[in-house]
């Protein structure tokens, strides 16, 4: 049995794999409160799942939770009548149901697409097996109320193991030296890791970062990394969900 919030058709609006169409399934719970964020719906267990019945009409229909999994299986599984690059499992933290994740993963007909804060070792190291595409956050400590340094690099060793690319949400309450300790976490394990700058999308009085600061913060991070990108969130302003 799992807890789902929502299963549908969409196009990926973030990241390295922008624009490619994805099965979204939104597993509830969450490890974390960033102050940006924008499923915040999602960190609680729901009572009720919603799932789309035909590919991109959001035609949903609402069930009960916990789901039992070879449902889940089979409702992502029609969806895919349509072609679709990849299943993003999302949240919340999806490897908050890990377990959930290993038993369904096996039963699902398309590469595996893991959008992940970057946290959960353990957790990681029992789906890693199942996932294709592993897109994780670096969350700073100006957004998190924390460091996790430690916890994003034994993540990032284990994850480069697979095809991974990094995300890191810029604000504009963001700190030089936040985003410098970033780049060199990336750094000292790969620096052919893709590294995607996200100006955030304001939302709870997180601001924006100025687009001269963008400018600078690519500028920083090239001088350690190869391939770095500024992506915002593209579904936003193509009001898709
Ligand atoms: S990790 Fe993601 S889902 Fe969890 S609080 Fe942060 S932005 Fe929201």
């Amino acid at each position: 049995m799992t807890n789902i919030v929502e299963i549908f058709s969409s196009i990926q609006g973030e990241g390295l794999y922008v624009g490619t169409r994805q099965v979204f399934v939104r597993l509830s719970g969450c490890n974390l409160a960033c102050a940006y964020c924008d499923t915040p719906n999602s960190r609680q267990f729901t009572e009720q799942a919603l799932i789309e019945r035909t590919a991109g009409k959001r035609d949903f229909m609402r069930l009960v939770n916990p789901l039992p999994l070879n449902d889940v299986a089979q409702y992502i599984n029609s969806l895919l009548s349509v072609r679709h690059h990849s299943i993003s499992l999302t949240g919340g933290e999806p490897l908050c149901q890990s377990q959930s994740i290993t038993q369904l993963a096996p039963l699902l007909k398309a590469p595996i697409y893991l959008e992940t804060n970057g946290i959960l070792f353990r957790q990681l190291t029992e789906v890693l097996p199942y996932i294709d595409i592993i897109s994780m956050d670096i969350k700073l400590p100006s957004i998190a109320g924390r460091e996790y340094w430690q916890e994003h690099s034994d993540f990032l060793r284990l994850a480069a193991t697979k095809n991974v690319f990094v995300k890191i949400v810029v604000t504009g309450q963001g700190k030089d030296e936040e985003l410098e300790q970033a780049f060199a976490l990336v750094a000292s394990i790969d620096p052919n890791i893709t590294v995607i700058l996200q100006p955030v999308t304001p939302v709870n009085g997180c601001e924006a970062p100025l687009p001269d600061a963008m400018l600078i913060y690519q500028e920083r991070a090239l001088k350690l990394l190869n391939n770095v990108r500024v992506i915002p969130q593209t579904h936003k302003f193509m009001g898709q969900l």
